[in-house]
């Protein structure tokens, strides 16, 4: 399962996906706006540094291949979290069933 594939649209706030053994939380669904104005709704998630364990909050849009593993001070341009060579990242969902039931408020 890639992150793609589990969220296809975006997550309730509550939802909590494993990725890799680092736990995401939704905490909420918000909007960024774009140069030129248009929004775009994206999930907002908690989440512990892969490096240092601090509390750090990522965001996420629909199309996203997935959040960002570190915070603020550990985030290298591109690389990423060692996972071994060449394994794919396991995403897992930890609740709720269901994440891509429809959000009609935003959509
Ligand atoms: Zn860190």
């Amino acid at each position: 399962m890639t992150w793609r594939t589990l969220l296809v649209t975006l997550p309730e706030p509550g939802t909590v996906v494993d990725v890799d053994g680092q736990l995401f939380s939704c905490i909420k669904i918000d909007e960024l706006r774009k140069a030129g104005g248009a929004k775009v709704p994206v999930a907002v998630w908690r989440s512990k540094c892969a490096e240092c364990g601090a509390e750090f909050f990522t965001r996420t849009a629909t199309s996203s291949n997935g959040p960002s593993r570190r915070c603020r001070r550990h985030r290298h341009g591109g690389a990423h979290v060692a996972s071994g060579p060449s394994r794919p990242v396991n995403v897992r969902l930890i609740s709720p069933a269901n994440p891509n039931r429809q959000l009609e408020k935003i959509q």
